[in-house]
């Protein structure tokens, strides 16, 4: 019986971020207006902040 062991090198299994699912970035409304209080059709892809980019869930 054969066991593949994992490289050393490789991650430890974490959970996935919340926030974005894994991918670190997160797809946001563009909103426009001084308060900010009108959404537009667009969306703009920006840095999820839970993880800071990680796509992993934050343990502290
Ligand atoms: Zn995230």
């Amino acid at each position: 019986m054969t066991v593949v062991s994992p490289r050393r090198t490789a991650k430890p299994k974490l959970p996935k971020c919340p926030d974005c699912a894994g991918k670190g970035e997160i797809t946001e409304t563009v909103r426009v207006g001084a308060r900010k209080g009108r959404a537009t059709g667009d969306k703009q892809a920006a840095l999820c902040l839970t993880c800071w980019g990680t796509g992993d869930a934050p343990t502290d």
